[in-house]
């Protein structure tokens, strides 16, 4: 029998890393839910538990690299060495780049970039000994520029260059690295810019249905679906891709 295998997500304790992190639980992996606020993670890992998976909470700031090394350690200490990573934590900072400041600059850079970068180096060493490995890293249709998010698409955009970078650098160790670009997901942060700009959800879910080929927006499960298989065994030769669910066709 094929030993569990553990895998992490970031961001996991609402939205695309919840439903991330539960699909997972659900392929047979011992899943660390890591996000900012432990309680909340745990919360996510309770649920994955009381269905029958393996997981615990870890609180972790993705930016802080001592927080990453103690997470890390501890996740391989209580679950296993982590060999499927999924950086996932995100935030948006939107404004027009005449009021875009530096602040909402470095923290979208810190927590994508930053964090994405240094849950990569503190995972690969497990990977590379395991001669498996999984990275799947969350961009998005914004990397092609979207209004209002020079900071969040240049951000997006980054971390295709950084996946195709893992890949060829880990590849030879049995390591495959991916983006993962959603289109519009209903999430709280699809929410949030909805209050942002002072439109009801509802009404803004019903645009951007519109706006979707396939005529609906994103769910998390969606997104889950894409990662489960990029994480699985049999996606051993699919690597530095970048694969926009968008409902529709983006380059
Ligand atoms: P979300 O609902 O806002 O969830 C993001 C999670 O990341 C939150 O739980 C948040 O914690 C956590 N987080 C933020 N900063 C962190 C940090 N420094 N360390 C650890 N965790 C941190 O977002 P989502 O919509 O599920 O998006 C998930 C990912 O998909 C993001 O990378 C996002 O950019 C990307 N994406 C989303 C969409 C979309 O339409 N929703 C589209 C394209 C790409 P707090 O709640 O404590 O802040």
């Amino acid at each position: 029998m094929t030993p569990v295998r553990t895998a992490i997500v970031t961001g996991a304790a609402r939205g695309i890393g919840a439903a991330t992190a539960r699909r997972l639980a659900k392929d047979g992996y011992a899943v660390a839910v890591l996000d900012l606020d432990e309680a909340a993670s745990e919360a996510v890992a309770a649920t994955i538990r009381a269905a029958g998976g393996s997981a615990i909470g870890v609180g972790v700031d993705v930016a802080d690299a001592e927080q990453v090394a103690a997470g890390v350690a501890r996740v391989a200490d209580e679950l296993g060495p982590p060999v499927v990573l999924v950086n996932n934590a995100g935030i948006i900072r939107d404004n027009l780049i005449f009021r875009m400041t530096e602040a909402d600059w470095d923290s979208v850079m810190n927590v994508h970039l930053r964090g994405a970068f240094l849950m990569t180096r503190a995972c690969q060493a497990h990977m590379t000994e395991a001669s498996f490995g999984r990275i799947v890293n969350l961009s998005s249709s914004s990397a092609q520029g979207n209004r209002g998010q020079a900071n969040y698409s240049a951000a997006k955009a980054g971390l295709q260059g950084f996946t195709k970078t893992l890949a060829i650098e880990l590849g030879r160790f049995g390591v495959t690295a991916n983006a993962v670009a959603p289109g519009f997901i209903q999430t709280d942060m699809t929410a949030a810019t909805a209050e942002r700009i002072g439109v009801p959800f509802e009404e803004f879910l019903a645009h951007a249905a519109s706006q979707t080929p396939v005529g609906r927006v994103g769910q998390p499960e969606d997104i889950a679906a894409t990662i489960s298989f990029l994480c699985s065994e049999e996606a051993g030769f699919v690597s530095g891709q970048v694969i926009y669910v968008a409902g529709g066709p983006l380059d």
